[in-house]
């Protein structure tokens, strides 16, 4: 694998085609390396829902038949477990086909101040327990593929409400700010401390507060965020602060609404 190429020529061309060939074989080697992580990784993950699954399907083996307490419990874990390797199944599909460019986008102009006030409405809906607060300038317009904009915001958003205790405050506001469209998720949670920032986009990471207090994620929905968002021509940019809160900017490309359209093409 850690092939190189070396010419011993005084010839300038020869050496900067060895360079430029060298080069390549070592972003193929990255490539290659990556991947290989990538599968170790997905492995170890999927290892242990199958391993609480099996401990379970034993207890119930044993006592499920006459212990009722047992039985519920048995049952209970089971499904959650099997719900969480369903999830991570699903990411690791998203991130292959992504992977190798096989994933179709279909592209359309999407009224993103709409489409966040959706999904405020239905994360208020199933959250009880934190304050939300949405703030939206009218007619934000993009263009993209609306599925998977709105997976990618909705994933911002689950984070904010997944890290920030119970009676904390979520606020998301979508807003033009010269050629983007950008959309802010902010959160009074447990922040992420700064050494872990620069990692948070990497497949599986998790920082250790995140572990600890067993959330239930898998590592991978801040890197289906990004390759979404980096797909679209967009960025994200990360600020938060351990025990504070944590702040999303996400910015798209803007487009003029609909509106503006007609205009332009009567001249009024
Ligand atoms: P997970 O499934 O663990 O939530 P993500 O890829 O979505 O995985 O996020 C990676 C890590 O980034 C999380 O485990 C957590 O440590 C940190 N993180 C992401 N969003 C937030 C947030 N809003 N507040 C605090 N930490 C966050």
């Amino acid at each position: 694998l850690d092939t190189r190429i070396s010419i011993s020529s005084d010839q300038n061309e020869l050496k900067d085609l060895a360079g430029a060939i060298n080069g390549m074989l070592d972003r193929i080697n990255e490539a290659y390396r990556s991947q290989i992580r990538f599968v170790s990784d997905a492995s170890h993950e999927l290892r242990t829902p199958i391993a609480v699954i099996q401990g379970y399907a034993n207890l119930l083996d044993r006592w499920g038949k006459n212990d009722e307490e047992a039985l519920q419990e048995s049952i209970e874990a089971i499904k959650s477990e099997a719900d969480n390797m369903k999830d991570l199944v699903e990411q690791l599909l998203f991130l292959a086909r992504g992977d190798n460019d096989s994933m179709q986008l279909s592209m359309e102009e999407i009224n993103l101040s709409e489409l966040v006030a959706e999904i405020m409405r239905e994360t208020v809906m199933i959250d009880p327990n934190h304050e939300f607060k949405s703030k939206t300038d009218s007619n934000v317009y993009t263009i993209g593929d609306i599925q998977l904009i709105k997976q990618a915001i909705r994933i911002f958003i689950d984070n904010s409400v997944k890290y920030t205790p119970y009676d904390g405050a979520i606020s998301v506001t979508t807003s033009r700010d010269g050629d983007y469209a950008k959309v802010v998720v902010q959160d009074t949670g447990i922040g992420i401390p700064p050494q872990d920032i620069p990692h948070v986009f990497d497949r599986f990471f998790r920082a250790d507060d995140s572990r600890a207090r067993k959330t239930g994620g898998t590592g991978l929905g801040l890197s289906i965020a990004k390759w979404i968002i980096d797909r679209h021509r967009g960025t994200v940019e990360i600020l938060s602060r351990k025990d504070i809160g944590t702040r999303i900017i996400i910015s798209l490309p803007v487009i003029a609404p609909p509106s503006a359209w007609s205009k332009l093409q009567t001249g009024k």
